[in-house]
């Protein structure tokens, strides 16, 4: 799993907020290999995202935050 923080919250893409109904946020991340900063819009923050990063072509997952496990 990616360690992950929001960025924006609505996301600031309104396209994407339209995709998913208003449900996007933007997120930054850094890359798992060479720890670029990274970022991303999540469309549906209530399920798992997990893609190939370009940046170093490393997989990133995603994975939602139920609260209080990690934090
Ligand atoms: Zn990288």
């Amino acid at each position: 799993m990616t360690e992950w923080r929001i960025l924006f919250n609505p996301s600031k893409d309104i396209r994407a907020l339209q995709l998913s109904h208003w449900e996007a946020m933007d997120i930054g991340y850094n890359c798992p290999k060479c720890g670029s900063e990274r970022a991303s819009v999540w469309l549906f923050p209530d399920t798992p995202m997990a893609y190939i990063d370009e940046c170093c072509n490393q997989p990133v997952v995603f994975e939602p935050k139920t609260g209080s496990e990690e934090e």
